[in-house]
């Protein structure tokens, strides 16, 4: 029987149920004059199954795939461009409306790592990165968003199917293209559905948001998001931050630690430490009493450090610290105790690298 509901959402344009986490779909199936139950079957067959197609939902009555098809798509990101690293890495380029994007998928010897964007463009405009110097154009839907990771789960089965050694996509990082603190509504409803049983079912340790530092919107988030948390931090006073993170004059490093350690205060994820990254500019924030200085900024909280070699970028006049400035930098402030590592440049020759990415 078609109610009043279902026969108003048939008039609408046909809604992406990429973009509905567990309670929007049950809203969804609801409004269609279904059990509340078919939520979660229609989300099994998405992220479970890894099915994208209503006939073969065969849990489903002929009826419900009917009313689906007329009401609703499942549409992935077009793949416009596949490039494979030679270190394994692969980059794929979506196009989505207008816009171009990057997904990369990282892969160490058991497990991978996925790096999705969550914009297209960024308005902050730090000045090592490639991104920022884009621009921003606008904001991923949630079915963007989702639609990156259900793909590259898809290809990574495909390959693998075919004997190719693949590891599986176990971690998210919101390392790539834009801001994730700039699409908050459509990042928090991505990562439910990231996290969730009936969604990918990630767990909280292994999803990774990383920011410039939006400090409302971290305190927004803490207590109400548990995932992983990384901070761009980049420099160890404001002189240096202002000049190569200009969001760093609204909200500088003393109000965004302290926005961190809110967080971390409501959040068990990756047992309550926060990954602070630093990139390494060559005569910029690289020297022994930047090293010294971190150190104190960071003495009263639980973090690991990730110093970041610089990835060339075309048109900047920035360079990468040499191997012994990174190595002398490293050693100081593991000698102070800290958890550090230096981050493994993967893909360069791709431009996949992180801050490398311009969706082209
Ligand atoms: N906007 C978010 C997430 C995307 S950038 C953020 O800034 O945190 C992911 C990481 O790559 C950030 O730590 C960013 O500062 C770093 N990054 C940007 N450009 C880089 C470059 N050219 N080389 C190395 N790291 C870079
Ligand atoms: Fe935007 Fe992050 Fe690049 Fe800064 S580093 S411009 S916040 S994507």
């Amino acid at each position: 029987m078609l109610n009043k509901q279902f026969l108003e959402i048939k008039s609408k344009k046909k809604i992406n149920l990429l973009n509905f986490n567990l309670q929007k779909m049950i809203n969804f199936v609801l409004q269609l004059g279904e059990k509340k139950f078919r939520a979660i079957q229609i989300m099994e067959w998405i992220y479970k199954k890894n099915c994208i197609n209503f006939k073969n939902m065969n849990n489903l009555n002929s009826s419900l795939q009917e009313k689906l098809k007329k009401t609703s798509i499942i549409q992935l990101p077009q793949c416009i461009n596949e490039l494979k690293s030679i270190d394994g890495t692969i980059k794929w380029n979506f196009l989505f409306n207008t816009e171009f994007i990057e997904t990369i998928y990282i892969p160490e010897k058991k497990r991978a790592t996925l790096c999705i964007s969550s914009q297209a463009g960024c308005v902050l405009g730090c000045k090592f990165c490639a991104t920022g110097k884009l621009g921003y154009t606008r904001n991923l839907l949630v079915s963007e968003i989702i639609g990156q990771i259900w793909y590259a789960i898809d290809k990574i089965n495909q390959y693998r199917n075919r004997n190719h050694i693949l590891s599986p996509i176990k971690n998210i990082v919101m390392m790539g293209m834009g801001e994730p603190l700039l699409n908050l509504k459509n990042i928090i409803i991505a990562i439910d559905i990231m996290l969730h049983k009936y969604g990918f079912n990630f767990s909280k340790n292994k999803v990774t948001l990383s920011t410039a530092g939006l400090v409302p919107a971290i305190n927004k988030i803490a207590g109400k998001i548990d995932i992983s948390l990384a901070i761009s931090l980049h420099a160890s006073n404001d002189y240096i931050r202002n000049m190569i993170m200009p969001i760093n004059k609204r909200y500088n490093i003393k109000m965004l630690l302290s926005s961190v350690r809110n967080y971390l205060k409501k959040s068990t994820a990756n047992r309550g430490v926060v990954t602070i990254e630093y990139v390494m500019l060559l005569y910029v924030n690289d020297y022994k009493h930047h090293a010294k200085e971190l150190a104190c900024l960071l003495k009263n909280i639980p973090c690991k450090i990730n110093l970041i070699p610089w990835n060339t970028i075309k048109n900047s006049s920035y360079k990468c610290s040499n191997y012994n400035r990174i190595t002398t930098f490293c050693e100081y402030l593991k000698s102070k105790g800290f958890v550090i590592m230096i981050r493994k440049n993967r893909g360069s020759d791709i431009q996949a690298a992180c801050g490398q990415l311009t969706g082209i």
